[in-house]
């Protein structure tokens, strides 16, 4: 599947020395090896309510994250999924009269004018569910075959949470709540609430996920060998795509915060039950957006769109500067002053541009690199440049450090002073 158009890349003097990431599955903050080939998967967009607030955040999130690693002189590589076939996918465009295939294509082609737009680098492969669908059958069907995936009545397949996480001899074993550190009571309602399944008759474990969905009248799907038409179950989806295009284990696995659990606590399940490999070596999650104080959602029709926003003639830039102005780990919530701040702020940093200090390019480019370095903090970042524009003197610049500042911001940060 198409991706977006990488930006130009300025070099910047120096490198970054240490790296630092919140881990999840450890619930700490851990040191993020700077060598060899990073790799980097996250989870993409089911092609529907493109592109919102909340998404723009996780995307945003890990950018920084592989800017920071190009920063070091890694290469990395970067995978995306894109859920281009699901229930609420097919239930939005079943309620909106539209084929499926049209709302998904639309939906996708917008979130990469979106992502292009906040100037959010492209993963190198980014893979459609559909795409994936014949290396995803002989998965699932090896799964069967191992004893840790079960046919229930009509023919649907689950993972056997139980089975597969009763191999306990290695230390690197997975286990139920080995990702999301959660008991099981925890886990349930979230099961619940987010796409499983508890109570479906016939299954062994009322967590275990679903891999294969058998053909539904009415609805889109594929040839699956001996498991019969159908379509993959999510988790199994992106599984497979990391398996396929990464390293077992892959560097880090990135969503938001909702992604933990069933998602990634089971995509790591699937991995160990496949080949006997962790999944990744770091899991980080990004917090959640909220609209004035309210939840985000479809259901109370206060989404806010990026490409709204753009329509609206808001400056993407701003857009990115209002996310990165909250840490990514933490719930925040969108407002018209959160943007307000966010516009003031970069007219600021552009005003500073002219009258950019003698030595202040390379002093701000260590500071950017020391927030960013603990646990991406931007917050922090910005509160550096922000200092920095307050000692700019304006008719008194100097060229030299406007470039390197501007080439520092762009690099790190993905934010461009310089308007083309
Ligand atoms: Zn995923």
């Amino acid at each position: 599947m198409k991706s977006w158009s990488t930006p130009p890349r300025p070099q910047l003097p120096g490198t970054l020395s240490s790296l630092h990431l919140f881990d999840s599955s450890s619930g700490q903050i851990q040191p993020v090896e700077l060598s060899g080939r990073r790799s980097l998967y996250v989870c993409g967009i089911t092609p529907y309510d493109a592109t919102h607030i909340g998404h723009a955040s996780t995307y945003l999130a890990f950018d920084l994250l592989g800017r920071l690693w190009r920063d070091a002189g890694l290469e990395v590589d970067y995978v995306q999924n894109v859920t281009d076939v699901d229930d609420p996918l097919l239930e939005r465009a079943e309620r909106d009269g539209v084929d499926w295939r049209e709302l998904a294509s639309e939906q996708i082609a917008l979130f990469r004018t979106d992502m292009e737009a906040l100037n959010v680098l492209p993963p190198s492969h980014y893979v459609g569910a559909v795409e994936a669908i014949d290396w995803i059958v002989p998965a699932v069907e090896r799964l069967v075959a191992t004893g840790q995936a079960y046919t229930v009545d009509g023919g649907d397949v689950y993972f056997d949470t139980v089975a597969a996480g009763a191999d306990s001899t290695d230390p690197e074993a997975w286990y139920l709540g080995q990702v999301s550190r959660l008991t099981e009571a925890e886990m349930m309602p979230l099961f619940a609430e987010r796409g499983g399944d508890p109570d479906r008759p016939g299954k062994r474990h009322p967590l275990d996920p679903l891999l294969w969905q058998v053909e539904r009248p009415g609805e889109p799907s594929w040839p699956g060998a001996s498991l019969g038409a159908g379509r993959p179950g999510w988790h199994i989806e992106c599984t497979v795509i990391a398996r396929k295009f990464l390293p077992a284990p892959f560097t880090v696995q990135g969503g938001g915060s909702d992604l933990v659990f069933p998602h990634h606590e089971m995509g790591a399940g699937h991995a160990w039950a496949l080949d006997h490999r962790p999944l990744a070596t770091h899991y980080a999650h990004g917090g959640m957006v909220a609209y004035q104080g309210e939840k985000m959602s479809k259901s109370r029709g206060n989404l806010v769109f990026v490409s709204r926003l753009r329509a609206e003639g808001v400056d993407p830039m701003a857009i990115r500067l209002a996310i990165l102005a909250h840490h990514y780990r933490s719930d925040w919530s969108w407002s018209d002053q959160v943007l307000a701040s966010a516009e003031h702020r970069l007219e600021r940093w552009r005003d500073g541009l002219a009258g950019a200090a003698e030595g202040s390019g390379a002093a701000l480019l260590g500071k950017l690199r020391a927030a960013l370095s603990m646990d991406l903090d931007a917050p922090e970042a910005l509160a550096a440049v922000d200092l920095w524009a307050a000692t700019a003197q304006p008719g008194q610049g100097s060229p030299r450090d406007a470039a390197l500042v501007s080439d520092a911001l762009e690099s790190l940060l993905g934010i461009r002073l310089i308007q083309h």
